[in-house]
């Protein structure tokens, strides 16, 4: 070897060197965001936007308890859509996607900002299908009713994915696991919806009781309990093979396929802890589970 080869592997090694310095760099800032547990909310009524009661509470509380995010990503059961979209704009506005409540609640206006790089990000690590950049949505009620009880003073950002509701249960839940990375990021994940939906059925004399359910939904809600604690994702996924009592419960899969995505998203080590587990005016139930 000659002092010029000499050199020149030396050299090489250096930069290699620098190179491995960098990515260790580069990824101990990465692990500098703490790693963000992934949330079902059973999101009831609109009202829990504005009241303060059990619920809302709860959601105040679990948000005091977490690490603060960098910011949100909410599944909403109000963002049906054709193909998958993210909320990409600085601003989102605050939809009012709801009708027949006291005016106080369509005055709500939830400022968060939004985050088009994070939107950005988002549509590059699906690769199961083209995620697009959303303009015109903002925040529906399914995130802002939670969210606004989570973090009032609106300084986190907030993006909504949507539900491409042409697609199975099975598409959600491939979709889902593929946001896992952002989690690590300091993204918190949150699936909107309720586990027992059933609206048509809902008894709104008995819609103040603190917890009213009928039989076939307190079935559900406890099946659906001990599916999740046995991480049976498979039967979950397969929600149209659980008969009669889910039928009822899931009359339509909007308001169920966001724990789908939460489920996704559950890493093995993490064990689920269920909250606001109270069914509501008959055929609704406000449970709701964390992961992590
Ligand atoms: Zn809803």
């Amino acid at each position: 070897m000659d002092r010029k080869e000499f050199i020149k592997i030396i050299s090489g090694a250096s930069a290699l060197m620098t190179l491995g310095s960098l990515n260790t760099l580069a990824n101990s800032l990465e692990r500098t965001a703490q790693k963000m547990p992934v949330l079902f909310i059973g999101h009831g009524s609109p009202m829990n936007g504005i009241e303060t009661n059990k619920f809302s509470q709860t959601w105040l509380k679990l948000a005091k308890e977490i690490p603060v995010p960098k910011a949100v990503l909410c599944i909403s059961a109000h963002w049906l859509t054709k193909g998958t979209h993210v909320t990409a704009m600085v601003k989102p506005k605050t939809i009012h996607d709801f009708g027949g409540f006291p005016q106080a609640l369509f005055d709500v206006q939830y400022p968060a900002p939004g985050n088009p790089e994070l939107a950005a990000e988002t549509k590059k690590i699906v690769s199961s299908t083209d995620v697009g950049l959303d303009h015109d949505w903002g925040l529906d009620h399914g995130t802002w009713s939670v969210v606004r009880q989570m973090y009032p003073l609106a300084n986190i950002p907030v993006l909504q994915l949507s539900i491409d509701y042409n697609r199975p249960a099975q598409y959600h839940y491939d979709l889902a696991k593929q946001l896992s990375s952002l989690r690590n990021k300091g993204v918190l994940i949150i699936g909107s919806g309720n586990m027992v939906h059933n609206l048509g059925m809902v008894d709104f004399s008995r819609l103040s009781d603190a917890d009213y359910g009928f039989d076939w939904a307190i079935e559900m809600n406890q099946k659906f309990k001990t599916k999740i604690l046995n991480r049976d994702h498979a039967s979950l996924i397969d929600w149209k093979s659980m008969g009669k009592a889910a039928e009822l419960a899931i009359p339509t899969p909007d308001h169920y396929y966001p724990l789908i995505y939460t489920l996704a998203l559950q890493d093995k080590n993490e064990s689920a802890v269920f909250f606001n587990d109270n069914a509501v005016g008959g055929s609704l139930t406000m449970t709701s589970v964390k992961f992590g």
